[in-house]
This record gives structure tokens, C-alpha cells and sequence, in this order.
């Protein structure tokens, strides 16, 4: 991985986390990284703006903290909706003796971190300068952002988005126009290019509409209510893998159930529905797709909240670690199968990898998928075989056990 980030005489050294996962041509920072930068520079060399501790600089969705790192000498606000882009952040401040204070393992200063369901600590008095937003891939991201912002920003914050030129869509443009005001682009440079939105005066402040609402049958036929934040996989309807799933799945009582990519939380609050005294660990690297879960037990299940953890880890490595690990006999997964617009198992192979470095002994991973992502092959050679538990035109339910 090229890990050396030399641009206007200064040199960083950033990684993306996990940085043994990764593979030689990518890097943690990109060219709307780069645009971002010189123009905020450029603001700051012409002391047009000034950011203070009362107009701080707000960052959001900053892939690799790349944009923490270069600026957390001014102590900015940093947003994000995944544990992957903060933990990469961590990393990144320690690796470059960027942090305050490095004997805090809780601690980013000089960076406020902030994850995408709180929100923002900013009092009657301040309000942002600067704002930067690199463009995420949900538009529903986006406007769940900019609605959070909206009574934060006056006529004179500078609002500025930056991302790749394919990604800068005309809905995009017209998210910004519906929730801040005047929006306009920069030329495209090395493939990236700048959005510039200007607060309007006579803000409406505009009502969220996420979570949106759905039901499904669980297994046992009850009607599960599902909520879904902005940033939640199949946001809208029930996805078909997980649709098979629930009319297959299996659990006990005394399970201790793992919920991995655990989305809104369908299969963790579909196991309730079957066990009701099971044990159930939701694991994603989302925030919304934890707090989505959460919001789905209480709706579903209240009194079952006791029995539930919500934890945000990379594939399972947060409870890998754990002293002493969480006794965890069955793992339910609909892996992810791409990242950002490219198909890839890599995740999946790391959460399987997981999965049975977590199981007890005899303990089973279900996994669904689709048929051509040969999962079989994969659970092969980790766990010695597994059996068809379903299956129907375009997708398996694979089960595992480990020995
Ligand atoms: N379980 C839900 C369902 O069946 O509808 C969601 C499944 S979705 C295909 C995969 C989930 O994995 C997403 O919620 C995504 O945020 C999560 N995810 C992606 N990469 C991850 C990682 N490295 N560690 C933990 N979760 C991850």
C-alpha cells in the first residue's frame, strides 16, 4: 500500500485500517482529498475565514482521516457513519504523533469524533465556519448530513463537498440546493471536482425522512417492524437474502447468537422471535446500521433490550479480543459483497475467518448468499465442508459447524 501522502511540502504517512487486509494499489487518500485541502489552505493563507473554537471547521465522512490528520491542528469536528474510517483515523494521528494525548486510548484530540447518530456539540454561540463533506455513496447519507447541519449554518459558512467527478450526480447538486442554498462546481481536476453551497438566509428547517418503516413475517409468522436510518443496507424493503434467511433460520434458547453485518438487525430480532431467552451480539461497522438495530429490539422485543449488545467492530475482531470472549455458539451473516462499486469477497473471508476464531467448539455459522459467490468454497477450506441448509433459484443458506 503506497502509504506516504506528500502534497504542499508536508508529508504524512496514512494507512487504511485494517492495514494488513489491504491490497498494494490503494491508498487513504484520493484526489477530492487533495482539492479539499489546497482550497481550505488557500482560504486560510487569504485569512478569509477564521476558525476558532466558536466557528470550528466540521468534517464529514473522511475515508481514512486523511482530512483529520491534515487538519487537526485545528482541532476540528470529525463525523463519520463507519468504525473502519474512524479506527483508520486513530492510526492515522498516532502514526503521525498527531494526538494531544497518546497514553488515552479513547482519546482522538486534538480531533472531536463524533459518529453519524450524534449530535453535533455545538451550543447557541457557535456556529461552523467551514464544512466539508466528502460525497458519500448513499444520497440518503447525504441528506440525513445536510438536514443535521441545517441549524448550524449561517450565510457565512462555507459549506464545500468534494468527490470523485462520477460520483458529483445531478441529484447529488440538488440535495445541496433543497437543504443549504446556491450550489455550484468547481472545473474537474485529476478526476475530482469541488461543490460550493451557500446557507440561504431564510432557512426551512426540513424534517428527516428516515428511518424509514417496514414490516416482515419473521419465521414464526409475527410481524417484525423494522426501522432503518439513512445509511442502512436495503433501506427500503427487505433484501431477498435476508428474506430466505428468516424463513430457514434456527435458534435455541440457550444460544448465544452473533448478528454479523447486522444491518437494521433482521436476523438478531428474527432469533428473539424464535428463542425469545437467547443472547444476541448485533456487530457492523455502521453506526446507523447499530442504531438501527437497537431502535428494531425496542420496537419489537422491549423487554428483550437486557439481553441484546450492540457493538461496532471490523468483521469481529472487537470481540475476538474481549477478555474473557463472549461464549457465542451460532453466527447468522449476509456478508457484504462489494465495496463502494466493486464486487468483493474480501470481506466475507474475513468474517468467515472470524467466525470461527470466535465459535465454541460445535457451534455453527449460517451464511446466505448469492449462488455465484461460491461461499461453499470458502467454508470449505475453513471449516472442512457445508451443507445446503435452503436454497432457490439465485441464492443458498450455507451451514457450518466448528469442530
Ligand atoms: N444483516 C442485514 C440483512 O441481512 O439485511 C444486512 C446485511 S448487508 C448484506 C451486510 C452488512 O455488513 C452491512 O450492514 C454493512 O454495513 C456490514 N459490513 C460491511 N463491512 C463490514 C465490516 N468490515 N465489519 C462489520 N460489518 C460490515
Amino acid at each position: 500500500m503506497n502509504t506516504e501522502f506528500l502534497f504542499a511540502d508536508r508529508q504524512l504517512s496514512l494507512i487504511r485500517y485494517p492495514q494488513k487486509h489491504q491490497h498494494v494499489s490503494l491508498q487513504a487518500w484520493d484526489s477530492a482529498d487533495e482539492l479539499i485541502i489546497e482550497y481550505i489552505e488557500n482560504l486560510q493563507s487569504e485569512s478569509t475565514v477564521a476558525i476558532t473554537q466558536n466557528s470550528p471547521l466540521v468534517i464529514y465522512n473522511d475515508d481514512f482521516g486523511t482530512l483529520g490528520c491534515w487538519f487537526s491542528h485545528l482541532k476540528p469536528l470529525w463525523i463519520s457513519d463507519s468504525y473502519i474510517a474512524t479506527r483508520s483515523l486513530k492510526e492515522n494521528l498516532a502514526g503521525n504523533a498527531l494526538l494531544d494525548n497518546a497514553s488515552d486510548h479513547a482519546s482522538f484530540e486534538p480531533v472531536t469524533v463524533l459518529t453519524s447518530v450524534q449530535p453535533l456539540p455545538l451550543n447557541s454561540n457557535q456556529t461552523p465556519s467551514v464544512v466539508v463533506i466528502k460525497v458519500p455513496r448513499a444520497l440518503a447519507l447525504l441528506a440525513q448530513q445536510l438536514i443535521d447541519l441545517q441549524p448550524y449554518l449561517t450565510p457565512q459558512t462555507r459549506v464545500i463537498a468534494a468527490g470523485k467527478v462520477k460520483s458529483i450526480t445531478k441529484s447529488v447538486l440538488a440535495l445541496f440546493e433543497k437543504y443549504i442554498g446556491e450550489t455550484t462546481t468547481s472545473l474537474a481536476k485529476k478526476k475530482s471536482r469541488l461543490i460550493f453551497s451557500t446557507p440561504r438566509q431564510d432557512k426551512k428547517q426540513h424534517t428527516s425522512p428516515y428511518p424509514t418503516r417496514w414490516e416482515c413475517k419473521g419465521t414464526s409468522g409475527v410481524a417484525l417492524t423494522l426501522d432503518n436510518l439513512a445509511n442502512v443496507f436495503s433501506r427500503q424493503s427487505l433484501d431477498i437474502g435476508a428474506r430466505i434467511m428468516l424463513e430457514h433460520m434456527t435458534v435455541s434458547s440457550n444460544d448465544v447468537v452473533v448478528d454479523l453485518g447486522c444491518g437494521n438487525g433482521v436476523l438478531g430480532v428474527n432469533a428473539l422471535a424464535i428463542a425469545p431467552d437467547c443472547k444476541v451480539i448485533f456487530v457492523d461497522e455502521s453506526y446507523m446500521a447499530l442504531e438501527s438495530a437497537r431502535l428494531n429490539v425496542l420496537n419489537n422485543f422491549p423487554d428483550k433490550i437486557g439481553q441484546c449488545e450492540f457493538v461496532a467492530s471490523n468483521c469481529l475482531e472487537n470481540l475476538i479480543a474481549r477478555e474473557p470472549r463472549p461464549k457465542v455458539t451460532k453466527v447468522l451473516c449476509n456478508p457484504p459483497f462489494h465495496q463502494q462499486n466493486a464486487i468483493t469477497d474480501h470481506i466475507a473471508w474475513q468474517m468467515f475467518n472470524d467466525a470461527r476464531e470466535l465459535l465454541m467448539k460445535s457451534g455453527h455459522l449460517v451464511v446466505v448468499g448469492n449462488r455465484h459467490l461460491d461461499y461453499h468454497i470458502k467454508l470449505k477450506k475453513l471449516f472442512g465442508g457445508a451443507k445446503v441448509l435452503a436454497s432457490d433459484k439465485k441464492f443458498v443458506i450455507l451451514g457450518t459447524a466448528k469442530r
